[in-house]
């Protein structure tokens, strides 16, 4: 029962949404939101602990749909390790992708970069691959 949908979620993607990476709830978070997608009814909660400005570890939990949660696999695995200026700045660059602003620098976005595909056809989905970024933004700025 393939869709045409179905057909734009590349390897990469199901790998990520079947087997997600840092998932689970981090103790000791000093960071912890969650959001919801009104549209897709998509939840991600994102929990990290920030040392020295940098992300030191961090962890999701949720449901919904297979582009929100490949999508938050793929965030845990770019930004673990970053510090909280690089976390924003790649933050941006994915949003500027994901929008259709530009190809960003797709090289630089690994994994994230096989999700403009999906967003490009289906405009739809663009709020459900972001969710995971918006949630973790909103994290840096508390
Ligand atoms: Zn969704």
């Amino acid at each position: 029962m393939a869709s045409k949908l179905q057909d734009l979620y590349g390897p990469v993607i199901m790998a990520h949404y079947r087997t997600p990476h840092h998932h689970g709830h981090l103790e000791g978070a000093t960071s912890d939101v969650e959001m919801l997608s009104p549209t897709c009814g998509d939840e991600v909660r994102i929990t990290c602990r920030i040392e020295g400005g940098r992300i030191a570890d961090i962890r999701f939990e949720g449901r919904g749909c297979s582009i929100s949660m490949a999508s938050a696999s793929m965030l845990t695995d770019a930004v673990a390790g970053k510090t909280v200026a690089e976390a924003r700045a790649l933050i941006a660059s994915v949003r500027e992708m994901l929008q259709g602003a530009g190809d960003g620098d797709a090289a630089a976005l690994g994994d994230v970069a096989t999700l403009r595909p999906v967003t490009a056809h289906y405009h739809g989905r663009t709020q459900c691959a972001l969710l995971p970024w918006v949630t973790l933004e909103k994290g840096l700025d508390e």
